[in-house]
């Protein structure tokens, strides 16, 4: 193929990618890696194969239920390329051998679905120096980031300083299997574009939504966050030594200008921003104290979402300031006999914030 020919196929050969978690996304993964010849692949993944896994994670079969998915998934991509050296690690990652395991290869794959797994190999991947490839996906949506890529390419942890206490995975939400599928692949084709030269070492987060008109989108992420405690200039400090207890730090008082005296809040109108975007598109920005309540769920049931107290002002955003005017007539319908309630959709959504108030937001 013209753009990629010999040596792109060389370069394939000689490179050795490691798959973490052998489930909806990694499979796909782990199958287009094969069959493009990337000579050595790794798998970590101590669970087994379950019946309802086979409707996304394409490798396994029911002849293979119960059998480790390491295993299986070895046996499945030996049957595409019998060629290639497949190594299996059946052991829960974790901080002490997480360096030890990812350490062998050229490029990480990250096809997990809980955020401690998510920071942790975003650090490793710092500290050892390699690209993290990083999907996610949740219902009909899913998201795609090369991480670490280049001299100045961001972490996981510049985008998202905190992790969340507490995560979503997709056994308790659901996912179309063919949505998994879409984010495998595309991990799988920006690892063969970064062992082939073909990556622009650009920081891109794809963004997928299986029922919008476009469904996929581009968010530019720009550099590295030079304050950021895992790849900024602060955190190389560590990176040899133990990592900092970012639970403390989270509950730590925050530096000048971070926190705001009672009399000065006395002044602000008390308020509650709903942003009314998907659920994958908050995670990934979204305004400090808003909170997200996707569009569906505020017209299914919209007295839900009005202040009990009357004084509390509600703004409503989304990202370009269509859905925010549908939220706020929901909300404005409800509440035809009295008027004194303050409730308005911000005009331009995010796409005006990050325009006039905060250039730093990111825009998409
Ligand atoms: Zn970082």
């Amino acid at each position: 193929m013209e753009g990629f020919g010999l040596s792109g196929q060389l370069n394939l050969q000689q490179a050795s990618v490691i798959v973490v978690g052998a489930g909806g996304l990694g499979c796909p993964a782990l199958q287009y890696l094969a069959a493009a010849g990337v000579g050595r692949l790794g798998i970590i993944d101590h669970d087994v194969v379950e019946t309802s896994n086979l409707q996304r994670q394409i490798l396994h079969n029911e002849q293979t239920v119960g059998m480790y998915k390491t295993e299986s998934a070895a046996l499945a991509i030996k049957r595409i390329n019998s060629r290639i050296q497949v190594d299996i690690i059946t052991e829960p990652l974790s901080s002490l051998n997480a360096a030890n395991h990812l350490q062998n290869y050229d490029i990480i794959l990250d096809c997990t679905d809980n955020a401690p797994t998510r920071y942790l190999l975003s650090d490793t991947a710092v500290a050892l120096g390699k690209p993290l490839v990083s999907g996610a996906a949740q219902r009909f949506y899913g998201q795609m980031c090369v991480y670490n890529i280049g001299s100045d390419g961001l972490c996981y942890r510049c985008l998202f300083p905190k992790p969340p206490t507490q995560s979503e995975t997709c056994e308790e939400t659901g996912i179309l299997g063919a949505v998994t599928g879409v984010i495998g692949n595309l991990q799988a084709l920006e690892a063969i574009k970064i062992i082939t030269g073909l990556h622009d070492n650009e920081s891109n987060m794809i963004v997928f939504s299986a029922l919008a008109p476009t469904p996929f989108r581009t968010i530019k992420l720009g550099k590295k966050d030079p304050t950021c405690a895992a790849c900024g200039k602060e955190g190389e400090k560590w990176c040899g030594g133990p990592a900092p207890d970012w639970e403390q730090q989270g509950l730590a008082d925050g530096g000048p200008g971070s926190r705001i005296s009672a009399r000065e809040v006395g002044r602000i109108q008390p308020m509650q921003v709903i942003d009314v975007r998907p659920r994958t598109e908050f995670g990934i920005c979204h305004l400090p104290q808003s909170r997200n309540v996707p569009l569906e769920d505020l017209i299914t049931n919209p007295s839900a979402y009005l202040p009990e107290d009357n004084n509390v002002e509600t703004y409503i955003v989304c990202r370009l300031g269509n859905d925010s005017q549908m939220a706020a007539k929901a909300l404005k319908e409800l509440n035809k006999d009295s008027d004194n309630r303050v409730i308005k959709d911000v005009i331009g959504g995010l796409r005006a914030w990050s325009r006039h108030v905060d250039a730093n937001f990111p825009v998409y």
